[in-house]
């Protein structure tokens, strides 16, 4: 598939996925919609509620006071009183009815039913006296029934009293207007300021976004500027710390593989100067020619120990290296190492000295740690005087156990010490290749006793004498 087809396809995957824009632009504006449309609404709810018990109110004032006239003139209607009866109907925009105790029409402002008979629930129930009084927003209309009573409170008859609610819901409907209006106008206003705010808010996931492409398009490891939210810095706090190791590994990578290069060609270029010193000389006779292949062979020899030692750190320096654990007699491999040991110490007269302060029996890689050891007693011997000495001791508490290597050789130099555990790094180079040493043993030591979470530790001055100090858990799952 082509690169392009390809990129398409991720592409349209990726915009599958909601991004935080859209996300937040839908949970504001469904919040800001929710709330400010309930608000609204609840106001035109209260406000209409309001207005319409106000209506009852005003209309049941103004046919208590009719009541209050009929029940003085005891049900006769004389002219004022019917001029207040049309002008309190003109004004209500409604409509009064007096009807008699024989359900008779005495009065109607709108002139339809005047003498008429009435049957009609609500005014039989106020007439019977089941109801007192009859208070409702009916049909645009609001409904007062009262009844008009006697001094032996006698019901003489009722009063229908309608108000029309016209006035109410045309304010009602004005307001409605005016509140959608500045609803859309609040909208658009939010909807301005949600865009601007939204993309600030993810600016700074998309920098660190495009940050991280470029990354991993090859481009050179960069920081990232520290800016934007609190919780962005972090981010890119982070990500900075990560360039920061990933720099210091690419350029520990980068020297590692120099200086495998440069130990690798060394012998190589010996091997290729002897060589060719036995190529050009014609007259080579038989014990040059043997001198120079011994030489050479020890060249070659040189070579397979470096990479028998790289093999080994590559083993040993990975981040979970294979561990066979098994319960080790530590007193019993010191001695066995020493035992080995012991003829090259002898050669220039070095005494190596043991003591053991208790058995310690300790869950460890047996292989790996005669190796470690062997490498730390071997250096006591290669860095020593000649007539030294190098004492090995062994302690252990409940938790650990404790190797001890002194000896009284050349020492190591305070700038030196931290060093010494890097890989190919010698004191002395010359003395080093003397001796055979490839510069890795320490970084092999170090790797095995961290594998079996241990601790290494070295005192020395210059001169004086070096002492090598390791502690091991004694079992396998203790951690230091
Ligand atoms: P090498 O193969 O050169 O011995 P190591 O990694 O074992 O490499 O040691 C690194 C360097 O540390 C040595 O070259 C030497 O200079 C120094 N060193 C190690 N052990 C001792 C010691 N016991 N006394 C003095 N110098 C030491």
């Amino acid at each position: 598939m082509a690169k392009k087809e390809k990129k398409e396809i991720i592409e349209k995957k990726e915009k599958k996925y909601i991004s935080i824009r859209t996300f937040l632009t839908i949970c504001i504006v469904s919040l800001i919609v929710f709330s400010l449309f309930g608000f609204f609404l609840g106001i035109m709810y209260f406000y209409g509620r309001r207005s319409s018990v106000e209506l009852l109110n005003t209309t049941e004032n103004r046919t208590k006071y009719l009541v209050d006239e009929l029940q003085k003139s005891d049900m006769v209607i004389d002219t004022p009183l019917l001029s207040y009866i049309e002008e309190a109907a003109y004004l209500s925009e409604g409509r009064i009815m007096v009807i008699s105790d024989r359900y008779q029409i005495m009065t109607d402002t709108r002139k339809l039913q005047d003498g008429n008979y009435i049957v009609h629930e609500d005014v039989m129930d106020v007439m019977a006296g089941r109801k007192t009084n009859i208070r409702v927003i009916r049909n645009k209309f609001a409904e007062i029934i009262l009844p008009v009573k006697n001094e032996e409170g006698r019901i003489r008859g009722v009063v229908v009293f309608t108000s029309s609610t016209r006035s109410i819901s045309s304010r009602y409907q004005y307001l409605l207007r005016r509140a959608l209006v500045i609803f859309g106008i609040l909208m658009l206003v939010d909807f301005i300021l949600l865009n601007i705010i939204t993309r600030k808010s993810v600016r700074g996931v998309q920098d660190m976004s495009r940050q991280l492409n470029k990354v991993a398009k090859g481009h050179v490891l960069e920081k990232a500027p520290e800016k934007g939210f609190r919780e962005m810095r972090q981010l890119t706090k982070n990500y900075n710390a990560m360039v920061d190791v990933l720099q210091s590994v690419d350029s520990s990578r980068q020297e590692f593989v120099s200086n495998v290069s440069h130990e690798l060609k060394t012998p190589i270029t010996s091997m290729k100067v002897l060589s060719e010193a036995l190529l050009q000389n014609e007259n080579t006779t038989v014990e040059e020619f043997r001198d120079f292949m011994t030489d050479i062979v020890s060249e070659v020899d040189r070579e397979t120990d470096i990479i028998n030692d790289l093999l080994t750190l590559v083993k040993t320096d990975r981040q979970d290296p294979v561990m066979n654990y098994s319960e080790v007699n530590i007193g019993e491999l010191l001695e066995a190492v020493i035992k080995t040991v012991t003829p090259l110490a002898a050669r220039r007269n070095i005494e190596i000295s043991y003591e053991s302060y208790r058995d310690v029996v300790a869950d460890v890689d047996q292989v790996k740690l005669t190796l470690a050891v062997s490498n730390i007693i071997e250096n006591a011997v290669k860095y020593n005087v000649d007539s030294g000495w190098i004492k090995v001791s062994l302690n252990s508490d409940h938790r650990f156990f404790y190797i001890k290597v002194a000896d009284s050789g050349v020492g190591i130099p305070d700038d030196a010490k931290d060093k010494v555990f890097d890989r190919f790094y010698r004191v002395d180079k010359a003395r080093s290749r003397d001796t055979g040493g490839t510069g890795l043993g320490l970084s092999i030591t170090r790797s095995i006793i961290h594998s079996h979470n241990g601790t290494i530790r070295l005192y020395s001055e210059s001169g004086q004498g070096t002492t090598f100090s390791l502690r091991i858990p004694l079992k396998k799952e203790e951690s230091v």
